[in-house]
């Protein structure tokens, strides 16, 4: 990679996921090394708006991911 990682990479939840092996890599390669500007949880971290760890990228929430 190039720099072109979201900012919020190295804390989100999505890192800590993907690494336990929880989490597709679609959604690294998708949204945080890809289009993040497009992710729900960019936007929403932008705005200070709450949202839960186990909201996906798209806005969607997986049960499975809760309390992980
Ligand atoms: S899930 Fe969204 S906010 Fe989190 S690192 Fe990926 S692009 Fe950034």
């Amino acid at each position: 990679m190039t720099g072109n990682a979201c900012k919020w990479y190295s804390i989100c939840p999505m890192r800590r996921f993907y690494r336990k092996g929880l989490l597709d890599r679609k959604w690294i390669d998708e949204y945080c090394k890809g289009d993040w500007h497009k992710c729900v949880r960019y936007h929403m971290e932008a705005k200070g708006q709450y949202h839960p760890d186990w909201m996906l990228p798209d806005g969607s929430l997986d049960e499975s991911l809760r309390g992980r």
